[in-house]
Formats: structure tokens, sequence, C-alpha cells
């Protein structure tokens, strides 16, 4: 291994290759509760590194695992058989904002909401916003094709996707895509890139389509003392006419945990908050938000809080996104799910989700993104305690198994990772889990890029 690292030093420079102790254990997480060091951290500083680095470890048959920012919840980006990790936070540079053709090229590494903040400062719009978009990086939204509150309305970061660099296993590197809005011209490789997860080819370049700012945003919140009551208010207001952008759910440990956290005044003996925001013109956000306020009523809402001023609807979204962080006062650990369902389905789903809830006898907290059916199902638990974590395996596959029953899948936008390997041909079929096999078996045959993650 000695004389590769030389190589490799002398490909990304001295500094940016890390062998030292601290340096491997601070890669070897994501945000979920799994760890494994890799053997090196390679951080190159260009497309041409990239490529070279691979070149070097498809020759050498090395593990390569593309990182971003680590923040992915099923451990995609942990090296569990060693190699190299290799992170793209050098390649941060936003290489341009074409103003005609409404797209913004730049290198993957660049932290998400730095790029739509850019944007927003000129008045445009980059839609698909994870709650991580703080602090993940676009190459990673593009590997794993995350969501966000908006992706109700607006859609997913993979239709923000106009045009990809991609660097293949052996360091061949691949321009897909473009900025000609439509494009049938041979298989969509662009579109197998995106979700890929790092084991199809490294993102270098990202071009993503934006948007003009809606003119006006209005944000309800809605107070259920019946959470089925809450998840049939979401069927009335998707079908209102109201057009939400946004609209997230919170069960009642969920609320409990935020207002045990921040304080903020929320109702403890409601079984259910949504969040809801409409926008477009003054006009248009105006009327969404008088019919979601009706509708939410009509379907057993006890209280409806339109916000008066910018930072009421801050402080609404406030809850929304201290959820996750709030649950640790519960209990030491969390397996945070995302399991999607059709959204007739959602009432159904959260009825199978209490029952398994209460059948392993282990809190499952239930927000998420409920207007494109995209719950956050997250068991709390003790990881030091084998029996009760043995419960939560059995707990995830009920999971799984009722979100497939009810017509939809076992993630909406963390991918598949490690974490939902097993449950993948359930999902799938056979037939397409050997079809998917064979491309990653065409496109790097000798399994070097991130090797065991989505398969088993
Ligand atoms: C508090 C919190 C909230 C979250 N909320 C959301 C949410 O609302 N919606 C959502 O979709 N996700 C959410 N996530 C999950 C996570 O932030 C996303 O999956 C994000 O897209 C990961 O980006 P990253 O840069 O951290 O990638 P990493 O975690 O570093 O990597 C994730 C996967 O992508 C691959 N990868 C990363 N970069 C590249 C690249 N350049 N080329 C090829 N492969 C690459 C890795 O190999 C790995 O498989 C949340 C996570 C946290 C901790």
């Amino acid at each position: 291994m000695m004389s590769v690292i030389d190589e490799l030093k002398s490909i990304v420079g001295e500094d940016y290759v890390l062998t030292s102790e601290v340096d491997l254990v601070a890669y070897s997480y994501d945000a979920t509760f799994t760890s494994a060091r890799p053997t090196l951290v390679v951080l190159p500083g260009s497309t041409e590194e990239v490529a070279e680095v691979l070149k070097v470890a498809n020759r050498e048959r090395i593990p390569v695992v593309p990182r971003g920012m680590g923040t992915g919840l099923a451990a995609g980006s942990i090296p569990f058989g060693g190699g190299i990790a290799m992170p793209l936070t050098r390649m941060t540079e936003l290489l341009e904002i074409d103003r005609e053709n409404m797209m913004a090229t730049a290198q993957a590494g660049i932290i998400t909401s730095d790029l739509a903040r850019t944007l927003a400062r000129e008045g445009y719009f980059y839609p698909p916003d994870p709650s991580s978009a703080e602090y993940s990086t676009l190459g990673g939204n593009v590997a794993c094709n995350a969501g966000g509150a908006h992706c109700l309305k607006y859609g997913i970061t993979g239709h923000y996707v106009a045009a990809l660099e991609v660097v293949l296993a052996d360091g061949r590197v691949m321009r897909l895509g473009g900025k000609a809005t439509k494009n049938v011209t041979g298989y969509d490789l662009l579109h197998l890139m995106i979700g890929s997860e790092g084991t199809l080819g490294v993102i270098t370049e990202v071009t993503v389509r934006f948007i003009r700012q809606p003119e006006a945003e209005r944000t309800a919140e809605a107070v259920f003392p019946k959470l089925a009551d809450a998840g049939r208010a979401i069927n009335a207001v998707l079908a209102s006419g109201a057009n939400p952008a946004m609209l997230e759910i919170m069960d009642e440990t969920a609320i409990k945990s935020v207002e045990d956290y921040l304080h903020l005044g929320l109702p403890l003996d409601a079984e259910a908050i949504l969040i809801i925001q409409t926008d477009g013109s003054v006009e248009e956000a105006e009327r969404g938000i008088e019919i979601v306020a009706e509708v939410c009523r009509q379907n057993g809402a006890r209280e409806v809080r339109v916000a008066a001023t910018p930072e009421e609807s801050a402080e609404m979204w406030h809850a929304r996104h201290s959820i996750s962080g709030s649950l640790g006062r519960i209990r030491p650990n969390k397996l945070g799910e995302d399991v999607t369902v059709p959204h007739n389905a959602i009432p159904a789903m959260i009825a199978r989700i209490k029952e398994i809830s209460a059948r392993y006898g282990l809190p499952i907290v239930i927000f998420g993104h409920a207007g494109d059916g995209n719950l956050h199902p997250n068991i709390l638990f003790d990881k030091r305690d084998p029996e009760e974590f043995e419960r939560v395996e059995q707990a995830v596959g009920d999971l799984f198994r009722a979100a497939v029953e009810l017509g939809g899948s076992l993630s909406g936008e963390h991918g598949v990772g490690v974490l939902k390997r097993p449950y993948l041909e359930m999902a799938l079929g056979s037939v397409a889990v050997e079809v998917q096999k064979s491309i990653k078996q065409a496109l790097d045959p000798h399994g070097i890029l991130n090797p065991g993650k989505i398969f088993v």
C-alpha cells in the first residue's frame, strides 16, 4: 500500500491524503448509528484528480467510497470494507449562472444551500430542499436523489438536474445531458446516475435548472386532536385545489419532543400538527391558505393558525426542522426510515406504524413530507441493549412490508445504502434486482465503487 499512497499523494498533493487515526475516525461516520474506518482518505481537487485516483484504485482493486458531507441516512458513505474514502468537499466552486437558460453549474462538493442562497439573491429559486441543505452537498443530493419539503409542488433533485459530469470506475470521464430542454438521444444515462449512491460513478460537476422565486408564501399550522383525522386532512387538502408547496406532519411524540427542547408553546394534548405552505402570486398564496384552513377545520382540526408575519412562519418551520435533533433527548439512538406510500394510504400507513410500535414496545415518532406520501417513522432505542436492537430490526422489516403492501416503497429520498439492502428484492422483484446488478457489473466490473451498497 505504501507505494500506492505515494502515487495518490503525487496526484492530489501530500496534504490531501490522510492516514492518521484521527482523520480515519472522522471519515468513518455518516448520520446513521453505524461506522467503519477507511484505510485512507483522499481529497481530490479537480475532475482530473478524481479520474487519476480512480485509475490507480481500479488497477489495484482498492474500494473507493465517494462522499459528500456524510449526512446520509442509509450508511451509503461508510467504508465497511475499508479502502479509500473520497470526499468531494474541496470541489465547491459555483462555475456558472446561465441566466438566459435558467441553469447553474457547480462542482459536486458545493453545499446545496450555498447554491440556493446565491441564486435567491438574484430572485431565483432552486426548489429541492432536503432538511440537511445547510450541510449536505449537491453531489450527495444527486447521488441520493434527495427530496425535501418543497418537492410536493416542485419535484425532487432529479427533476432539476440538466447535466452531469461523472468519472467512471476506470477513470474515464463522461458528460451526460446538457442545456437543451429535450433530449432523447440514446439511453437516459443521466437519470441512471441520479440516485446511484456512488456505486456507478463519481459525480464531479452538476448543472441544475432553477426557476423564479414565487411572489408570496403563506404558512398555516393546523392542530389535530386525532392523528387519523390529520391523515384524512392531508388527502382532502391535496384534492382541494389549494396546491400547497409544502405539507408536513408532526405526531404527538414529535410535538412533545420539540416542545420539551425549544418551549415554543406547541399543543401538548394534540395527536398531530400539519404545517402547510402555499405560494405563487399574492392572490394565489392567500386563496390557497384560506382553502387549506377551511379543509383542515372540516376534517377535525381543533385550531388553524395562519402566520401573520414571515417571523411567525419561520417559527412554525423551526419546530418542524428541530424534530430530528430533539429526539436524542428521548433515547440515545434513532433509526430514521423514509418509507413512501400513495398519499391516500397515509392514514393506513400511520395505523400500521402505531401497531408496529405497540407490537415491539418501541417508541416510533412519525413526521415528514406527508404531502408526497413520504413519512419518516423514527424508531427510538438504545443500541447498547442487544435485545432491544433485535426488536428494532424486526420492527424495521415490518415497516418496509407495510409500505410495500400499501403500494409504496422502501425509500423516498435517503436511498438503499446498506440498511435497506435485505429488503430490495421484496420491493423490486428478483428480475429488476438482476437487471440492476448487470448494470453495476457493466460499469464497474471490478466492483471498486462503493462496494456492498444497494445490493447484498
Ligand atoms: C438532519 C438530517 C435531515 C435530512 N433531511 C433530508 C431530507 O429532507 N431529504 C433528503 O433527501 N435527505 C435528507 N437527509 C439525508 C442526507 O442529508 C441526504 O441523503 C444528502 O443528499 C446526502 O448528502 P451528503 O453530501 O451528505 O452525502 P453523503 O452522506 O456523504 O453520501 C451519501 C451517498 O451519496 C454518495 N455520494 C456522495 N457524493 C457523491 C458524489 N459526488 N458522487 C457519487 N456519489 C456520491 C455516497 O457514496 C453515499 O452513498 C437528512 C439528513 C440529516 C442528517
